[in-house]
């Protein structure tokens, strides 16, 4: 055998997986068909990387089985990670909902990553398209340019569809299926809404205008900020629930998130009332929002609040708590951040994310049928599932 272990892809989760193996003692190698690593970490956070969440727990992730990441999260945390960025004097910062950032840019992290694969004497090869991938007598045999290589342990860390511009491929999937595996279908998740018609068009023409809301499709809800765009609505809180939306169904949004929109606007009549409703609620929600809603009905026109009755108010409070849209569907995966779905996890371990099916083979990152929430919980997943497989003897 060439190698202990070949690992295709060299994402967060591959390198990561390389380093850790490599300084367990194995001969690591790592393959990947673009011209540079972890391209990914590298645009991600905004530049600044968003490499863990301090709020790190298996109900922060999506999955047919919910209970599969417990395991490898437990077992790598994110106070593991932040000790190994101590150790390369990487600085960071909470930004919010324990989000945690680089000080610098990413390519801290990209250099973390390659210093740990150095220091474990791993290889890397980029620019290397793989050919055939065969399970061969005591292990794998991966086909390159330059020729074969074999190793008992064969670790596909190709991650999702999301970005195919980026190089994103159907590479786990495909080899899963060969190797007896079934997929949950995977699906863009954390992407923004898009809308038709006149909702298009309304949104349109706010674009770029933000506000705080709770957002909540089906059961999931979550209190960040919505961002109008061109195509419809973004902004984390849309991109969270996105990741929960089914197509058809629709998104209600509370433009009060959560904090009592009838004594708010009752409020604002005892304040204002010889305002109108709308150049109150003015204090409330960003100007070009308030005349988006009245524009479009949601606000009906009251001139003077002091006219107002209480009925009426709980009536506007109520449909502004409970603003339902029906998005036409998603900007898919040339916007999207993730990927829904993967490789189903009935087939792999979750001590070692080696397949039940195929000795020796392991599949790890966003590969798998494991989704983290916006905010860092995808890398700690990349860095937890790359750990546990790490330790597989
Ligand atoms: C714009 C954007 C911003 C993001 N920001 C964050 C963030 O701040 N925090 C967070 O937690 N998550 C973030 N994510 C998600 C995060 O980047 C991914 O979940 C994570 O990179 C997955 O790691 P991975 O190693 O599994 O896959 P990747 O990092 O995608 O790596 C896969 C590697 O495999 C290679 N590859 C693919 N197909 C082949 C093939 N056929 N042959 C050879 N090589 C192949 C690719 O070139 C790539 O290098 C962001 C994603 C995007 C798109």
């Amino acid at each position: 055998m060439t190698h202990d272990a070949i690992v295709i892809g060299a994402g967060a989760a591959g390198l990561f997986y390389a380093g850790i193996a490599g300084r367990r003692g194995m001969r690591v190698i790592v393959l990947d068909h673009a011209k540079k690593p972890a391209e990914k970490v590298r645009i991600s956070g905004g530049g600044r990387c968003n490499f863990t969440n301090i709020h790190t727990a298996p109900d922060r992730f999506i999955s047919n089985n919910p209970h599969f990441a417990r395991s490898a999260l437990s077992r790598y945390a994110p106070n593991d990670f932040l000790d190994l960025l101590r150790t390369h004097h990487i600085t960071w910062h909470e930004k919010t909902l324990g989000q945690l950032f680089c000080d610098g840019r990413s390519d801290a992290i990209i250099q973390m990553l390659l210093d740990e694969l150095a220091a474990g004497g791993g290889e890397l090869r980029l620019s290397t398209p793989v050919g055939e991938v065969r399970a061969v007598d005591g292990g794998w045999e991966v086909s390159t340019p330059d020729g074969a290589l074999t190793a008992p342990k064969l670790v596909i860390a190709t991650g999702g569809l999301s970005i195919p511009k980026m190089g994103a491929t159907g590479f786990a999937y495909e080899l899963a299926e060969r190797f007896g595996h079934t997929l949950v279908e995977p699906t863009a998740g954390l992407v923004p809404f898009t809308f038709e018609g006149a909702d298009k068009a309304d949104f349109a023409s706010i674009s770029g205008v933000a506000a705080p809301v709770v957002a909540q499709a089906g059961r999931s809800r979550f209190e960040e900020a919505m961002l109008f765009t061109h195509r419809g609505l973004s902004g984390p809180a849309m991109l969270q629930i996105s990741s929960y939306w089914k197509p058809g169904e629709p998104i209600a949004i509370d433009l009060f998130t959560g904090t009592g929109g009838a004594d708010r606007l009752k409020a604002l009549k005892a304040e204002h009332p010889m305002k109108s409703l709308a150049s109150a609620m003015e204090a409330l929600l960003p100007r070009r929002l308030v005349e988006l809603l009245r524009a479009r009905g949601d606000i009906p026109d009251i001139p003077r609040l002091a006219d107002a009755s209480h009925k009426a108010l709980d009536g506007v409070a109520a449909a502004l708590s409970d603003w339902r849209l029906r998005p036409a569907g998603t900007e898919g995966w040339r916007t999207a951040e993730v990927t829904l779905g993967g490789i189903d996890t009935r087939g792999l371990s979750q001590k070692t994310m080696e397949s039940r099916h195929a000795p020796g083979l392991h599949f790890i990152g966003e590969c798998v049928d494991v989704t983290g929430w916006l905010g860092g919980y995808n890398f700690q997943w990349a860095w937890a599932s790359a750990f546990a497989a790490a330790q597989a003897d």
